[in-house]
């Protein structure tokens, strides 16, 4: 039987070859990578001239809408190596009573395992597969770790996983029910890497850590590609991305400049703004002070876990894409992303995670100082369902064995 009918059975990538972020140097595809030789994050190449001549738009839109209707700018040769646990195209859903008339939050919540994780690590993992790979360790603040878990325990590939010990505890459950060994250690994200990293080079296992493998990107550039296509071939005129590793933002710069040298979407890019939160923005601060790689953030704390990422190895690829974009780097406070996460609960009915509710303040932020309008079209990205977060308490108790005040009901 076919293990994932919705894939077709013309299936063709026009993967060439890995390029070093930094220095271009080539490297072949098809390959175990890391880091490059640089020790900065490969980027996949395709070729696009091929592909322009061969593949027209219509054909991506006479598909499925699945994420597997990029094959062809997508790094996975042969689809038997697919682990799929369906990879829906997520919805744009209006926020016009919290948000504004003009503003869209793509919610990658209803995705497997619950965030666009899956996006990253479905592509990995199918890598990882096809390549051989038998054993993964990988630092997460909770939703990576849960991806790579139900992914890798899918086709039988073993897992250990570390995360800072004040991970939200659905998600460190939620990585042990799906298979993988979680440690909580004493720490924070980048110390949790330093472990996989040292074990790694013992030859223990493979590092998965964000951009430290070449595939995660690929997968999360597929947000850029759905988003050129639901919006009809015409991208928005800002995107606010809360950003941790950056994955998302640079994957979405990689996928537009894509589709443009493939002739799908013209010149046009949207301003990106990397939102960060204010006790834990060193993106925010490498930007302010006009510089190419960003310093280690001291002591970071907030409430979006998922955005709670001290140091980024692709720190100049965040910082070039939304200096290009002529966007920004944004910094907003927790009271201000609660608030956020509880308007759009109860005023239009999504519940966001507080990282989607970053992106609604950092926006509420932007159109006071001007760097947005009320007409420009906004999309704001929600990146895990939030059902997963705490929420407040709902204390009220009916006795219904005593008399009932309905008018205090
Ligand atoms: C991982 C994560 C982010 C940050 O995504 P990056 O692409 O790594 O910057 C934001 N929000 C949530 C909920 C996440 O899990």
């Amino acid at each position: 039987m076919d293990p994932n009918p919705n894939i077709h059975r013309q299936y063709r990538s026009f993967v060439t070859h890995l390029e070093c972020s930094l220095t271009g140097e080539r490297y072949e595809a098809d390959r175990v990578h890391g880091l490059s030789r640089a020790g900065r994050p490969l980027l996949v190449r395709y070729d696009l001239e091929a592909m322009r001549g061969a593949v027209p738009r219509i054909a991506i839109q006479g598909r499925p809408t699945d994420m597997w209707r990029w094959r062809e700018l997508l790094p996975v040769r042969d689809p038997k190596h697919i682990v799929s646990l369906g990879e829906i195209e997520t919805p744009l859903v209006p926020i016009p009573r919290s948000g504004g008339t003009h503003v869209l939050v793509k919610d990658e919540g209803r995705l497997p395992t619950g965030s666009f994780k899956a996006r990253g690590l479905v592509m990995a993992v199918s890598m990882a597969r096809a390549l051989g790979i038998t054993r993964i360790a990988m630092p997460t603040n909770g939703n990576a770790g849960a991806a790579l878990a139900a992914y890798a325990s899918r086709c039988g590939i073993e897992t250990i996983i570390f995360c800072p010990d004040d991970t939200p505890e659905i998600n460190v459950r939620e990585i042990a029910m799906q298979g993988a060994r979680v440690w909580r250690v004493n720490g924070l994200i980048d110390d949790c890497g330093a472990i996989v990293g040292e074990g790694a080079r013992q030859g223990r296992w493979f590092d998965f850590s964000t951009l430290k493998e070449p595939y995660r990107i690929e997968g999360k550039k597929t947000m850029g590609l759905e988003l050129a296509a639901q919006l009809g071939w015409e991208l928005p005129d800002a995107i606010f991305y809360p950003t941790g590793g950056g994955t998302g933002l640079i994957g979405m710069w990689k996928a537009f400049a894509e589709l443009e040298a493939l002739g799908w979407i013209g010149s046009k890019r949207p301003k990106m703004f990397a939102v960060q939160a204010a006790g834990c923005a060193p993106m925010v601060r490498a930007f302010e002070d006009g510089v190419e790689h960003a310093e280690r953030w001291e002591n970071a704390h907030t409430v979006a876990a998922g955005i709670r990422v001290p140091r980024a190895v692709g720190d100049f690829l965040i910082l070039r894409a939304v200096r290009e974009s002529g966007g920004r780097a944004l910094a907003v406070e927790d009271n201000a992303i609660l608030k956020a996460v509880d308007d759009t609960a109860k005023r239009d009915g999504l519940l966001m995670c507080p990282e989607g509710g970053a992106t609604l303040a950092a926006y509420r932020n932007a159109l006071a100082q001007g760097l947005v309008s009320e007409d420009d079209r906004i999309i704001l990205f929600n990146c895990s369902t939030g059902l997963k977060y705490p929420m407040p308490e709902a204390p009220l108790w009916l006795d219904r064995t005593q008399p009932i005040d309905f008018d205090a009901l």
